[in-house]
């Protein structure tokens, strides 16, 4: 079975084509400045042969087609026909309380996801968009949506809930919902097997740090707590976002710096974060190099570390242990040093990290000391594995 796998944004299309008997990708690109000038589409397949097509992609549709085109073209694809293509798995961001698993598209489901874009307006509309084309274009296969929050439905109500008027959750849904679900679920059940255990019967504590970043206590299988909340604004300091800050700065600077609701969203979605402290970047290694001459980077970059420790150390009491701790995304797999210095004096919750065997990037594989009580691992994350895998096993079923 070949299940392609769509994550659609606002002005593009990630895509891989999955050969599901062996779990190997055939082909994977990006589509990209949808709607804007400059849109291209690049692929990479198995074989090594990569190219790019230079041309006007006004929209999603076109830009479907051209990845059917690239996927199926006689010189350049992978497959001789569209209907090779069982189904398609897609990302959606915001499934709020209404999904705790993937579910094959209805009418009834994309209502929701419309209904949920009011808490994720950049992401899902985007999302929809790349479903409804799928289905215009590929009206043979079956269409399968996987939800970023979906993982996170298993958090109790103590540790979802805001202490707000209960109301506001009644009229508004607000409670906290997190987001990286899917990354943190492959990369739990995969230290599971790495270990040799069941997921059920292990403590898991996931950082995934990229530009976006969130925490997870998975307990059991499941997700007990995550550090991102109603929005991923929730939780650890990120590329432009500031993560945790006490809520009554939100009207004291409005009120200072005369700011609508949007331009205080702004500045805290999109100015603050490594970009706002540091003033040089968002990006974590001009951080990192800015760090050994500039103040204001090294304090970036401690706040960084700094937050993720203080979260690990709580998800530790949330769960009353800890037996694995696990590195992902962009930072978590590639930054050694901050990998060493988030884990540096949490010997006392038995965290031992081996230096040498951390000297490595992007790579599965065990970064502890032997006598470390926990075990800790740098696992390269691949939500588009979990979306092919519950497309098939929903196809199946
Ligand atoms: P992601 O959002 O998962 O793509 O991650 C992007 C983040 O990973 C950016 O902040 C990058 O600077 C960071 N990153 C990528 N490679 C490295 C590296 N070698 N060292 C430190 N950070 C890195």
């Amino acid at each position: 079975m070949k299940i392609l796998v769509i994550n659609s944004g606002s002005s593009s299309i990630k895509y891989q084509l999955i050969n599901m008997e062996d779990e190997s990708v055939l082909a994977k690109g990006l589509v990209e400045r949808i709607g804007i000038e400059g849109s291209r589409l690049e692929q990479e397949n198995s074989d090594g042969n990569e190219f790019e097509i230079v041309q006007d992609i006004p929209d999603h549709e076109v830009g479907m087609e051209l990845v059917v085109n690239s996927l199926t073209d006689g010189d350049k694809g992978v497959i001789s026909s569209v209907d090779e293509i069982e189904a398609v798995g897609h990302r959606v961001v915001q499934g709020g309380d209404s999904f705790d698993k993937s579910v094959v598209v209805t009418d009834e489901v994309k209502k929701e996801i419309d209904r949920w874009a009011s808490l994720a307006p950049l992401h899902n509309p985007a999302n929809l968009m790349g479903v409804e084309v799928c289905e215009k274009l590929m009206p043979h296969a079956t269409q399968v949506v996987t939800f970023d929050s979906a993982f996170h439905q298993s958090m109790p109500e103590e540790v979802y809930m805001y202490a707000l008027p209960y109301e506001l959750y009644e009229k508004h849904s607000i409670r906290r919902y997190g987001a990286h679900g899917t990354s943190h679920k492959f990369v739990a059940n995969q230290v599971a097997k790495e270990i040799g255990k069941d997921v059920e019967d292990l403590k898991i504590i996931t950082c995934h740090l990229g530009n976006g970043a969130s925490v997870t206590a998975v307990k059991n299988g499941k997700s007990y707590d995550t550090s991102m909340g109603l929005t991923p604004l929730e939780g650890l300091v990120m590329g432009t976002r500031c993560g945790d800050i006490d809520p009554a700065i939100v009207p004291f600077v409005m009120d200072k710096e005369d700011l609508s609701p949007q331009e205080m969203d702004h500045l805290m979605n999109k100015e603050s974060g490594l970009l706002g402290v540091s003033g040089i970047s968002s990006d974590m290694r001009d951080i990192i190099e800015g760090a050994e001459n500039n103040d204001k980077a090294k304090l970036a970059y401690n706040m960084f570390v700094y937050r993720v420790k203080k979260y690990i150390g709580s998800y530790v009491a949330a769960m009353n242990g800890v037996d694995a701790m696990v590195f992902t995304a962009g930072i978590g797999e590639n930054a050694i040093g901050l990998r060493e210095d988030i884990c540096a004096d949490l010997d006392y919750l038995g965290i031992k990290l081996d230096a040498e065997k951390n000297n490595v990037r992007g790579k599965a594989i065990e970064i502890s000391t032997d006598d470390s009580k926990v075990k800790i691992f740098i696992i390269p994350t691949n939500e588009e594995l979990v979306i092919a895998r519950d497309t098939k096993e929903l196809v199946a079923n």
